[in-house]
């Protein structure tokens, strides 16, 4: 890179990378379960795709039952301190929860199931579930991350061989690779992968299927087969100079900035996010903290259409993090390294059928903007080339078409969920597709025996 910002001191990455929401003591935590009214047909537990039983795993914090709490909790979710950390909470459950209707702060839902699951892991993760006698029957799973482990939690405990097949060094995909180490940290991810492999769940971690072992050999080897293989291919800008040294990937870059080692992940002292999204907002953020001296955010729509949370947006604002908006990238400048980003403003037509604008370039408004490094966060798509080896297995839009029930996909003995099925949401969705599959799983390996 041209222009490195400068390595900061220990303390100031440390500071930097704190925790954004610490936990809660246990006598607040009591105090705020206190709080919950724990109403009849809970919305805030309809809100959560995972439908924990949050009433109930509240009340338990408040009667001092934190091991009954992170079970009432487990029992939905499997990666639910995740999900506790890195969930928007304020547009599902803490958005659903009544005291919303009266003006007053939501009871804090995620910081609960935090400290009862923090709790847990804390005190050794003693045994709350005993998985059934094996009945001879096995599964293999593509991918580690969370519709994976969702998926290969439950079936293991229903007396399933299960072996997890990934391709990354460590389990536990977006979670332990891709979420902002100030939102949570990889050890935490980590833990969860232990529980569900306390299961008997075997992970082969470094396998890539397609690779290492044929999609025949892996459809041989199991009565059925889990596809959890999220969005692996970055889409690419293709705009000149994406090649130049000093252009990212947003997920490359922050998988960097996850591993801790702070002061080996080289930042310029300017730099440009291509993208609007939390991924976006996660890489600036990222960015802003290991030291960059100008932060700003490219976006060919307006504030009103970029897909981040306003949680996100508000907390990149108070980065320093300046918004480009109506603002497209038309080439990336320099001859080695970056040097500058050329940028056309953008005008935005009417809304279409869906409520969209469509972003028209404005002739001649074209301008150039200083930078040292560049980041695109311009989505995520599915691995076409490893999908297609897969026989007979139907994509429409460059996602794998599932039966929203059972999850199976149009080969039978194939089923998929998470990312590769809905095009990129939330962890707790895949974690809710990964337990749906298991029991779709279950069903169609019980009805052929
Ligand atoms: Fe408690 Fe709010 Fe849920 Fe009601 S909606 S049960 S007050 S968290």
């Amino acid at each position: 890179m041209n222009n490195p910002a400068p390595k900061l001191s220990p303390e100031q990455y440390e500071q930097n990378f704190a925790e954004l929401h610490p936990p809660f003591t246990p006598n607040s935590a009591v105090a705020e379960a206190n709080r919950c009214l724990y109403c009849f047909d809970s919305p805030c537990m309809k809100a959560c795709p995972t439908h924990i039983d949050i009433s109930t795993f509240i009340k338990k914090i408040a009667t001092g039952n934190l091991k009954g709490s992170a079970k009432t909790i487990f029992e939905s979710n499997w990666v639910a301190l995740t999900c506790a950390k890195a969930c928007p909470v304020d547009v599902l459950c803490e958005g659903a929860c009544v005291y919303n209707e009266r003006g007053e702060e939501p009871i804090q839902i995620g910081r609960l199931q935090r400290f009862a699951i923090d709790t847990y892991f804390e005190r050794g993760m003693p045994q709350l579930f005993t998985p059934a006698p094996k009945n001879g029957k096995s599964v293999g799973i593509i991918g580690a991350g969370p519709a994976g482990l969702a998926c290969g939690a439950e079936l293991a405990l229903m007396g399933y061989e299960v072996v997890i097949y990934e391709g990354k060094p460590k389990p536990g995909g977006l979670d332990t690779w891709g979420i902002a180490p100030y939102k949570m940290t990889q050890q935490d991810s980590l833990n969860e992968v232990k529980l569900i492999e306390s299961f008997g769940v075997k992970i082969k971690t470094g396998v890539k299927i397609g690779h290492d072992i044929s999609i025949e050999a892996l459809s041989k080897n199991h009565d059925a087969v889990f596809i959890g293989v999220g969005l692996a291919v970055p889409a690419a800008l293709r705009i000149p100079g994406e090649e130049l040294d000093g252009v990212f990937n947003a997920l490359e870059f922050i998988e960097r900035v996850t591993t801790r080692k702070w002061k080996s992940v080289d930042v310029g002292k300017r730099v440009a996010v291509v993208g609007a999204g939390n991924t976006a907002i996660d890489a600036v953020t990222e960015a802003k903290r290991l030291g960059a001296e100008q932060v700003m955010i490219l976006y060919r729509r307006s504030r009103g259409e970029m897909s981040a949370y306003d949680f996100e947006y508000e907390l990149a604002k108070s980065d320093g993090v300046v918004f480009h908006f109506q603002t497209a990238p038309k080439r990336i400048v320099g001859t080695k390294h970056v040097e500058a980003i050329e940028c056309v403003k953008m005008q935005l037509g009417k809304p279409d059928g869906k409520g969209k604008r469509p972003a028209e370039p404005v002739p001649g408004s074209e301008f150039q903007i200083p930078v040292d490094m560049v980041i695109l966060s311009v989505g995520q798509q599915t691995d076409q080339t490893f999908l297609s080896q897969i026989p007979n297995l139907q994509i429409q839009n460059g996602r794998v078409v599932v039966n929203h029930e059972t999850f199976q996909t149009s080969n039978e003995k194939f089923f998929a969920g998470g990312d590769c099925i809905n095009g990129g949401k939330e962890v707790v969705n895949a974690a809710a597709d990964g337990k749906r599959a298991a029991h779709g799983i279950d069903k169609y390996i019980t009805s052929r025996r």
